[in-house]
């Protein structure tokens, strides 16, 4: 028999048994009452999810379209922003902003750090031209957190807008869009959302909608203002993504009727200090050192072991899935995610993939890693309101 098998990359994540069946419903039309209804339910849902008062899109595409969407709808050709660049979603903004004709530049650090709200600061001092931040909340190639919270403090200053991709942080580590000061916020569907690929959500600040009224839009498919006038009355602008969106509202129905974002936040929160802690306990370095993500643990390999093997091991003994570094942290490090559809029992199985699939027991290894794990899980402290993890 085989094991059972564990899903813990970052992105897609394992779908809840209710969500599958709610998606497996005989096909409705988009345009009918019964989508429309389902329609203003989710809306309810996701306004709380991103805690806005603003409607937030829902796009058929997947995260990246919704990045290409915030772009192109609200910077026009020739504008130039700032792209926070400590890794390869950073490096896709540059790609998305060059791609739609701005001028990009860039703020850079390692892989492994946070663009601290101080370098955001004295790039826009030095550059009053600059009209966009683009960041990533996670930066989910590093397991590392910008902190936006801090962040959004200093855009709120400057006429800017502050793009956050949360692809890899909304539903797993508070953002909220009104309350921080966040001008556009979007995510994709198989990450925190516990729903498959191909649905993206995107929500813009009153500051953002004024800017994109202004902005000719270049883009026939990604077009925000017909959008909203589309969502409002529960429909999308073309075919809506029918399953995925009914998928979203079982999803959205689990998370709320759970307890509340509190509770979601205060999971990923403890499963990040187990997951470090075990880690640790196993003699081996987490990456991030600091403003380390909720969502996922990357973790250093040690000198002459290869990640590739030690992810495919870790998948043929234990079914538990993991993944490894991308391009060039491709055999520096490995990602053990725990968002979306994880609890306690899942990360206990994904730390005993790693330990047993390691080649030799790394210095300092500790046999009791697991219940070391499981003690930071019950110790772990309130969640930093702030999302901003020392
Ligand atoms: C996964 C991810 C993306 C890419 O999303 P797709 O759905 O693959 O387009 C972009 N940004 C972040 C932070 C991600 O985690």
């Amino acid at each position: 028999m085989q094991n059972h098998l564990r899903l813990l990359t970052p992105g897609p994540t394992a779908i809840p048994d209710r969500v599958r069946l709610a998606m497996a419903m005989p096909m409705i039309h988009h345009r009918k009452p019964e989508f429309k209804s389902i329609m203003e339910e989710t809306r309810v849902y996701l306004k709380k999810l991103f805690g806005t008062e603003q409607e937030v899109l829902p796009l058929a595409s997947s995260g990246t379209g919704a990045m290409t969407a915030a772009v192109t709808n609200l910077f026009a050709r020739g504008e130039k922003v700032l792209v926070a660049q400590a890794g390869k979603f950073g490096e896709r903004w540059g790609q998305i902003a060059l791609s739609q004709g701005l001028e990009v530049v860039e703020i850079a650090k390692p892989w492994g750090q946070a663009i601290q709200a101080d370098d955001i600061e004295e790039a826009l001092k030095k550059d009053p031209t600059i009209k966009g931040v683009l960041i990533q909340i996670c930066e989910t190639s590093t397991g590392v957190m910008h902190p936006i919270y801090e962040i959004a403090k200093v855009t709120q200053k400057y006429n800017v807008l502050l793009v956050a991709d949360g692809i890899s942080s909304v539903g797993i580590s508070p953002a909220p869009l009104d309350e921080w000061g966040i001008d556009a916020l979007l995510t994709g569907s198989q990450k925190g959302l516990m729903v498959p690929a191909g649905l993206s959500l995107l929500a813009l600040s009153e500051k953002a909608w004024k800017k994109a009224e202004q902005v000719e839009h270049s883009c026939f498919y990604f077009n925000l203002k017909a959008e909203l006038k589309n969502v409002v009355k529960n429909q999308t602008n073309f075919s809506s993504p029918v399953s995925l969106i009914v998928g979203l509202r079982e999803a959205l129905t689990m998370i709320f009727e759970d307890g509340d974002l509190d509770s979601l936040y205060q999971k990923h929160y403890a499963l990040a200090q187990m997951t470090r802690a075990g880690i640790k306990a196993m003699g081996l370095e987490p990456f991030a050192k600091t403003n380390y993500a909720w969502g996922l643990t990357s973790v250093a390999i040690p000198q002459g072991v290869s990640g590739s093997d030690l992810v495919s091991l870790a998948a043929k003994k234990t079914g538990v899935i993991i993944a490894a570094g991308q391009e060039p942290m491709k055999d520096e490090i490995i990602r053990l995610a725990h968002m979306g559809y994880v609890d306690f029992g899942d990360m206990l199985a994904g730390l005993y993939a790693v330990a047993s699939s390691l080649p030799t027991k790394p210095q300092g290894f500790n046999e009791s890693f697991m219940s070391i794990a499981m003690q930071a899980y019950e110790t772990a402290q309130n969640y930093p309101k702030t999302a901003i993890t020392q």
